[in-house]
This record gives C-alpha cells, sequence and structure tokens, in this order.
C-alpha cells in the first residue's frame, strides 16, 4: 500500500536488452516474436486503465513447451526472466536493479513492514509468460509478500491484490486500515480493514482482500509491542505531568505525521491510541506493558 512510480523503462526495454545479449541465433528467435510480446503488452496496459487484469488471457498450468507468443514457448519466456534477467550481468540486471532499488528496501504491498529482496511478478510468469521481463509487471517485494512462488492470480476482480504502479489512488491517500485499543493487560492494538463505505464495491472488496494476502492484521500486530512499551514507560515517568488532553495531542502529531504512510501500522496504531478516552486517561498503575 505505498505507491510507487512506475519504473522509467517501456515495456519491451528489458526483451530488448534480454534479446541484445543472445547469441545469434536465439537472438533471430526471440526477435521473430517481438510484435507478440507487444501485444501482450498493449492488452496489458489496457486492463490497466480499468484494473482488469484477471481477465487477461491466461497460459495453462504446466506445459512449459506449449507456444504461447509467436515462436516462443511457455518455457522459453519464463527463462527468460530467470536465465536472461536474474542471472544477467549486463543491461537486464542494470534494469533489474534499478527497479528493485527504486523501493529504497521498503515493501510497497505491505506498507514497509518487509524489507524488499527480490521482483515479484504482480501477474505471475507461469500464468502470463508473455508478461515475463514487462517492467511494470515487476515489483520488488520482501520475501512474506512475494507471490510468485505460489503462481497464482485470483480470478474475480474482487480479489486482485493492489498495484503499487497502477493501482487507483483511493488505496494510497485515503484511509482504509483502521485499529482499536483493546483494554487488557498487556494492552492490545488490533487492526483491522474497513474501507470507505463509499468506494465501489469492487475496491472495498480488494482492499480487505489485500489486507487478508499479506497477513496485515498479525504483521501489523508484531510491530506494537517495540513501540508502546517504550510510549507507555513515558507516560508513566517524563510525560506522566500531561493531562489527558496533552497526551492525547502529543500522540496525534504521530497521527498526522504525513510522512507516515496513512495505512501503515505506525500512523494507523496512534490514531487508535489518541482516540481511545481510555488510553489517554490512565496512569497505567498495572501491568499494561506490551510484551
Ligand atoms: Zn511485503
Amino acid at each position: 500500500m505505498r505507491k510507487l512510480t512506475i519504473p522509467a523503462f517501456n515495456e519491451l526495454d528489458l526483451f530488448d536488452a534480454c534479446t541484445g545479449e543472445m547469441d545469434e541465433v536465439a537472438r533471430r528467435e526471440f526477435t521473430a516474436s517481438r510484435p507478440q510480446i507487444q501485444a501482450a503488452a498493449i492488452d496489458f496496459a489496457a486492463h490497466s486503465v480499468t484494473r482488469t487484469w484477471c481477465q487477461l488471457p491466461r497460459a495453462r498450468h504446466g506445459h512449459r513447451e506449449e507456444i504461447v507468443a509467436g515462436e516462443l514457448s511457455k518455457g522459453n519466456l519464463m527463462d527468460l526472466y530467470d536465465e536472461g534477467v536474474v542471472k544477467s550481468k549486463g543491461r537486464p540486471r542494470d534494469i533489474y536493479d534499478a527497479i528493485l532499488v527504486a523501493a529504497q528496501g521498503r515493501c510497497p504491498y505491505c506498507a514497509d513492514i518487509g524489507t524488499t529482496r527480490t521482483l515479484d511478478h504482480y501477474l505471475p510468469k507461469a500464468k502470463f509468460p508473455g508478461l515475463s521481463v514487462h517492467p511494470h509487471n515487476l515489483v520488488p517485494a520482501c520475501r512474506d509478500c512475494n507471490t510468485d512462488a505460489g503462481a497464482g492470480f485470483p480470478t474475480s476482480q474482487n480479489l486482485q491484490p493492489i498495484h503499487p504502479y497502477l493501482d487507483k489512488e483511493c488505496f494510497f491517500s485515503e484511509r482504509w486500515v483502521h485499529a482499536k485499543v483493546i483494554r487488557c493487560e498487556p494492552v492490545v492494538v488490533s487492526f483491522f480493514s474497513a474501507p470507505p463505505v463509499h468506494w465501489p464495491d469492487i475496491d472495498q472488496h480488494r482492499a480487505k482482500q489485500h489486507f487478508i494476502d499479506c497477513n496485515l492484521k498479525d504483521r501489523f500486530s508484531s510491530q506494537v509491542s517495540g513501540e508502546l512499551g517504550p510510549l507507555i514507560l513515558q507516560r508513566k515517568s517524563s510525560l506522566a505531568v500531561f493531562s489527558p488532553a496533552q497526551f492525547e495531542a502529543h500522540l496525534r502529531i504521530i497521527a498526522d505525521d504525513v510522512n507516515l504512510l496513512l495505512n501503515g501500522w505506525k500512523r494507523t496504531m496512534y490514531l487508535a491510541l489518541c482516540e481511545s478516552d481510555w488510553f489517554c486517561s490512565t496512569d497505567f498503575a498495572g501491568d499494561w506493558l506490551a510484551n
């Protein structure tokens, strides 16, 4: 749920960089199929406008030998990425690295919890081999969010994950992740997705599904204790002079911090804390420290 700028490479830059490194025979074979790769990219662009990627034609499960684009088989195009891009020491790998570093190490799918390790095919190459080296189908991702291994993609629009380059602005600029403070020892902050009701049904479904697919309820919760423990200790010491209203204002500074992701765990947690009358007014006399 971090929006990323679309890579500054066009649809065939990576394909052409790969063919540039091939021997004569392979280059001729791949270049002959360039129009079909371009056609797949045009189809992808059209479906990106309507966010209906699930409707793009799919390759069959298995069947690596099946011809899917011009003279090229599904296996040819999957290997083009694995061998021609990832293992390249030349221009294809330079493009790969440029796309990867643009995320600055922060995974866009899980709102910065994970560290980006590899590029993820938003549309898995086993299902959409014609897009295996399309730069706009390659998204930096952490290990937990990289879905390539599963190689599935939903057939329903409602279930499509949020695309960090190409998706609707509302997923990034409007609040749809919330949290509530649960008064218990230790304090619990529970995250949930609740997209605005004025959103189209499809977008509400997609946001909720993204939250589930990336396991954000648990992964956000796992971030809480490291922040909440020290905060409660502060409230019992240096911040003990604050009235509930002053403490609330103190928490709201972080809840409103535009440098943090709107739907990330930290802003969401601080909003829940400052909106909790109990949290702002208790003296934490018991064993409230998160552990
Ligand atoms: Zn991630």
